[in-house]
């Protein structure tokens, strides 16, 4: 059975500007700069990925632009994000930190660029800067990452671009519905970081059960999961075999009933840093 609104890697997600952006994309963050992550992109491109996943903190810009560029794949069809970091916010250097970006990536615009953490005290300030970087072109749409609602409202407030992109933690132990309801409600994009737990999917008892069912692994099951929620997901691995698997998860569907079960898991367990208490 299949998903008649997700079931190819190619269909995408249209965000509040029209920029489409694929559902699936790979993520790089621990991927190393060099070959680690200069393999990865390429086979992921390779097998049908056409987005990848980067920001500034990784480290790892330069192999992911390098794998990008050597890919033979026309640059208008890979969907490329990157974010800003916290320090350059602290700094007010939102501006300069993206050019540097554009130049370690050798790309002369980002799809989608990414306020990585709300910076409190800064973030509303970083936002105007990342206006400014859309409407100069260098970026086709803008967003951010780890917003809770009470800073998207913050950011809603007196922005002029709504953010496209919220991007967050999330897999079946953390769904977040309020949040997730207040970005549809709001035409902002919901997408999943940790989309695999950060490894963890393979020791859940419900992802095991479920993937004997559909005759795929845990890892799929919580993929095909977060799209079916209408959630972008970019699980990060550098592993071939599995960087295919992971995008093996547009030829089948999972039952209401089975979503339900799977949603019911959430705990509000996070593997990575809670957004109403960081100090980094
Ligand atoms: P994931 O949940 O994607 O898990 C990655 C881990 O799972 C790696 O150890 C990987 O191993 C392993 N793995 C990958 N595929 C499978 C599989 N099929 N079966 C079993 N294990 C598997 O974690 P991430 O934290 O990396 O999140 C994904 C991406 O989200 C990041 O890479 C980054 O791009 C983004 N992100 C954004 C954040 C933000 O603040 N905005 C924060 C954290 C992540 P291996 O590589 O060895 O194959």
């Amino acid at each position: 059975m299949k998903n008649s609104m997700i079931g190819s890697i190619t269909d995408f997600a249209v965000l509040n500007n029209g920029i489409r952006m694929p559902w699936l994309g790979l993520g790089v963050y621990q991927a190393e700069d060099g070959p680690e992550v200069e393999n990865a992109v390429k086979y992921a491109l390779e097998v049908g990925y056409r987005s990848i996943d980067t920001a500034s903190v990784y480290g790892n810009e330069i192999g992911v632009g390098k794998a990008i560029r050597e890919s033979g794949i026309p640059r208008e069809e890979i969907f490329v994000t990157t974010k800003v970091w916290n320090e350059d916010q602290r700094q007010k250097r939102t501006l300069a930190a993206f050019e540097e970006s554009l130049e370690r990536l050798g790309l002369d615009y980002v799809d989608l660029y990414l306020v990585h953490w709300p910076v409190k005290g800064f973030y509303k300030e970083t936002w105007k800067e990342m206006e400014k970087i859309l409407a100069s072109g260098g970026a086709k749409a803008i967003g951010v990452s780890n917003f809770l609602v009470n800073d998207l409202k913050d950011i809603l407030a007196d922005c002029k671009v709504v953010p496209a992109v919220n991007q967050m933690e999330c897999h079946p132990y953390l769904l977040q519905p309020e949040l997730l309801a207040f970005c549809k409600a709001n035409d902002i994009r919901m997408e999943a970081w940790s989309p695999l737990m950060q490894g963890n999917i393979v020791s859940v008892p419900l992802l095991k059960v479920l993937a004997t069912k559909y005759k795929k692994t845990p890892a799929q099951i919580s993929l095909r999961w977060n799209l079916q929620h209408g959630i972008v997901t970019i699980p990060k691995s550098v592993t071939p075999s599995r960087i295919k698997q992971n995008s093996e998860i547009f030829d089948f569907e999972i039952s209401s009933h089975d979503m339900l079960a799977l949603d019911a898991l959430d705990t509000g367990k996070r593997f990575g840093p809670d957004p109403a208490n960081f100090s980094f």
